[in-house]
């Protein structure tokens, strides 16, 4: 059975490697010329652990552990008023996105044919399969195709309708850029919050580098999403005036070329999948940032994704519906998360009895949901 992967970032690549498993063809496409490296920061949770494990990538992933420790918050003198502790912000293992999408994607690329530069233009379901034409490639046929293209995806689009009927905007953007570690951050970062502005800066790649984000409260903006220097106006005129070192990350973010801007958004669909076409990850069921459970909600649903077809002999109509039966719930809390803390963010500095709170509970607040996963792969499962 041959299968479309559009996207190949986190959900992408872990169902190629899935799929390969089970005795499926993926074949991957991907718009951006290579994996892409961006630098953020990205977590583990729960079971996302286990997926890697059985995956054979837990111990490599932990290489690439950021080990971040508590961070900071100061006030506009860059003073600090109280600590946040690491299992917040950085779940149960934390790493850079570009590390896992460059692990993913060698893990894979040996008995996966990926192709990069391109992108699905128009998809057309008949009976027994879609054809597929792409914006450089010649036409192909697939049994199936599934839409790992993130929360602007393409796939979605043209199997479902356009983004604005599933997207639920949170009411944040945010900014992201690499930057010199000018603060001597060791393993640590400092956030500054204000009410509907926020902003931080994190070590990277062992203190010799920094990553800053800046996010701002604004209702939905009208830009283009692929004009950098438009989103660095945009972003420079919401920090205007700011304290802290926001004078200086947004002179380093003038020069900064692995630039991130987007909303902190979420994807809510009635269902994932439509005939031969199924949504996975991001581009299915988005969390927003603000829930820090996104990788960990890719990785699973490529896990039972793969494992429902599977299980379903290849049957697609079943194995959707019960990859979606098991996902639901997990997604649902999820989200419910993404939205708690895109409501935190508006309050602005936090009292020290929100803070309190939150450093009394913090393993609760950073636990993912509950999911239990199914054995679809005798012989990986976690002893
Ligand atoms: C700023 C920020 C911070 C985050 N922090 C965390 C965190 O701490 N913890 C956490 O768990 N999650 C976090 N996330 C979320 C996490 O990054 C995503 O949930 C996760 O990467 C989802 O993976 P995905 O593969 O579904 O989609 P994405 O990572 O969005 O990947 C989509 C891929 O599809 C490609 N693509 C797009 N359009 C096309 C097309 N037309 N054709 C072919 N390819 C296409 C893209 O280039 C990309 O490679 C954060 C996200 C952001 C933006």
């Amino acid at each position: 059975m041959n299968i479309l992967i559009s996207g190949a970032s986190v959900a992408g690549p872990a169902l190629a490697y899935w799929l390969r498993h089970h005795g499926f063809t993926p074949t991957v496409v991907e718009r951006a010329p290579q994996v892409r490296a961006g630098g953020y920061a990205v977590d583990f949770r729960g079971e996302a652990l286990d997926v890697l494990d059985r995956m054979g990538l837990l111990e490599q992933v932990k290489a690439l552990d950021t080990h971040m420790g508590d961070a900071a918050m100061v006030d506009r003198d860059g003073n600090q008023y109280a600590t946040l502790p690491a299992v917040i912000f950085a779940g149960d293992l934390e790493v850079l996105k570009g590390d896992l999408t460059h692990l993913l994607y060698e893990a894979t690329r040996h008995g996966v044919e990926y192709i990069f530069g391109d992108s699905i233009a128009t998809l057309e379901q008949d009976a027994d399969g879609v054809h597929v034409t792409f914006e450089r490639g010649r036409p192909r046929r697939f049994d199936l195709v599934v839409g790992a293209d993130g929360l602007h995806s393409r796939t979605r689009s043209l199997a479902f309708g356009p983004e604005e009927q599933f997207v639920r905007h949170l009411g944040i953007y945010t900014a992201i850029f690499s930057l010199p570690n000018y603060l001597g951050l060791r393993n640590t970062g400092q956030l500054y919050s204000v009410p509907g502005r926020a902003a931080n800066i994190f070590s990277a790649r062992d203190n010799t580098e920094a990553r800053a984000a800046l996010h701002f409260a604004s209702g939905p903006l009208a830009y283009d999403r692929y004009d950098d220097e438009q989103h660095k106006r945009i972003v420079a005129e919401q920090f205007a005036g700011q304290g802290w070192q926001i004078p200086r990350l947004l002179k380093e973010m003038s020069t900064a070329e692995d630039f991130f801007f987007d909303a902190n958004a979420q994807i809510e669909m009635g269902r994932w999948s439509s005939g031969r076409v199924a949504l996975l990850g991001d581009a299915g069921y988005c969390s927003a940032p603000t829930s820090g459970r996104g990788t960990s909600q890719a990785l699973i649903g490529a896990y039972i994704l793969a494992g429902e077809l599977a299980v379903a002999d290849g049957g697609h109509a079943a194995a959707f519906e019960a990859y979606e039966r098991e996902m639901r719930g997990y997604v649902t809390e999820h989200q419910q998360v993404g939205r708690e803390g895109a409501e935190r963010f508006f309050m602005g500095t936090p009292t020290q009895e929100v803070l309190d709170m939150i450093a009394a509970n913090a393993p609760e607040v950073a636990r993912a949901q509950v999911i239990k996963l199914r054995d679809y792969a005798p012989g990986l499962a976690v002893k």
